[in-house]
């Protein structure tokens, strides 16, 4: 469980998701599932929504904005990376995506993976131990690290 600090936000910085309060991981991961709703996507009618927790509680959202210009769009996940970059929160405890088609087929279960360019991104702010979840619904879920998504990975260590 995490401790209330004088804002009244919960901190989990440094410990498990496991030990994460459950009603904190699931509002990550219905925040996920909403933010897909404001997804933009004519091109893919792929809609993608992500929410980011960071270490001081905070949860940012984001969904896929696609362009005609296909290069120019940009991921959920981005989204809430930029979000939470911009709103000086530089330091993250877990990840939900959702995605799913504009007309999902019957009894099709979509787990939408974050693509190679969102694995980098993430790593630029995330340890390795960065929890992320990959949500079809409420109840149905993957979880993953960040090093299991992205081993072996190019970082700012390189460049030192
Ligand atoms: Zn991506």
């Amino acid at each position: 469980m995490g401790t209330s600090t004088g804002s009244g936000r919960l901190e989990y910085q440094g410990l498990d998701i496991c030990y994460m309060n459950e009603q904190l991981l699931n509002n990550l991961i219905v925040s996920a599932i909403e933010a897909s709703k404001n997804s933009y996507s004519p091109y893919s009618k792929y809609r993608v929504g992500a929410a980011l927790l960071g270490t001081s509680g905070r949860i940012f959202t984001g969904c896929n904005v696609e362009n005609a210009s296909y290069g120019a769009t940009i991921c959920a996940e981005l989204t809430a990376v930029v979000k939470a970059i911009s709103e000086g929160e530089h330091k993250f405890s877990a990840l939900a995506i959702h995605g799913s088609s504009h007309q999902p087929k019957p009894n099709q279960t979509y787990y939408a993976y974050p693509c190679g360019i969102c694995r980098q991104v993430l790593s630029e702010f995330a340890e390795p131990d960065l929890t992320v979840l990959i949500v079809h619904s409420e109840n149905d879920y993957l979880k993953r690290t960040l090093g299991e998504l992205l081993p072996d990975s190019f970082g700012s260590a390189n460049l030192e």
